[in-house]
C-alpha cells in the first residue's frame, strides 16, 4: 500500500490532521515536519498506473500544474518565502505529489555547499528530527494561514 493513499484516504474520512484543501487534481496538505517553515505538499489524487507527469493527458496536466502553482503561491504569501522550491520526486512512493518548500536563506545551515544547496542536503535527521513537528495548535495556525490564501487565490481566479 502506498503511503500517500493511505493519506487521502484519511482525508476522505476526515481524519488527516494536515489536511487543508481538496482542488479539482488534488489535496494541500502541511507537512508532518516543519524544518522549512510552511513546508506543503500537493497530492495527486489518483495512483494506479499513473506514477509520471507524462501518464497524465495534456488538459490533466496543464491542471494539476496550474492547482499546484497555486498552491506554491499560497504557501508562499501564507508563510513567506525568498524562494520557493518545487520537487516530484517518487522513488519512496511513486504516487505524484509535489513537495513545496519556502526557503530562506540559512535554512541548511552551514551543509550543501557552504549553505546553498536543495533541501536533501541538510542532514535527514535533522529534517525529520520529532523537533520540527508542529504542535496541534501551530498546526491549527498554519493550516488556517494557508486556507485563507488558498480561498483568496482561487477565488480570484474564479473558480
Ligand atoms: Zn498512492
Amino acid at each position: 500500500m502506498c503511503l500517500i493513499c493511505d493519506r487521502i484516504e484519511m482525508i476522505k474520512k476526515g481524519a488527516n490532521p494536515y489536511f487543508v484543501k481538496e482542488l479539482d487534481t488534488g489535496y494541500a496538505v502541511i507537512g508532518d515536519n516543519q524544518h522549512f517553515y510552511g513546508y506543503t505538499l500537493f497530492l495527486y489524487k489518483h495512483h494506479g498506473k499513473i506514477t509520471e507527469l507524462f501518464h497524465l493527458d495534456a488538459d490533466e496536466r496543464a491542471k494539476f500544474m496550474e492547482e499546484m502553482t497555486l498552491v506554491a503561491e499560497a504557501a508562499n504569501n501564507a508563510f513567506g518565502a525568498e524562494k520557493m522550491n518545487y520537487e516530484l520526486l517518487g522513488m519512496g512512493d511513486a504516487h505524484l505529489h509535489w513537495h513545496l518548500y519556502p526557503r530562506r536563506t540559512g535554512d541548511i545551515e552551514n551543509y550543501g555547499s557552504h549553505g546553498k544547496g536543495p533541501v536533501w542536503w541538510y542532514p535527514m535527521e535533522k529534517m525529520y528530527s520529532d523537533d520540527c513537528r508542529p504542535t496541534e495548535s501551530e498546526l491549527a495556525d498554519m493550516k488556517a494561514r494557508l486556507l485563507k490564501e488558498l480561498d483568496a487565490l482561487t477565488e480570484k481566479r474564479g473558480k
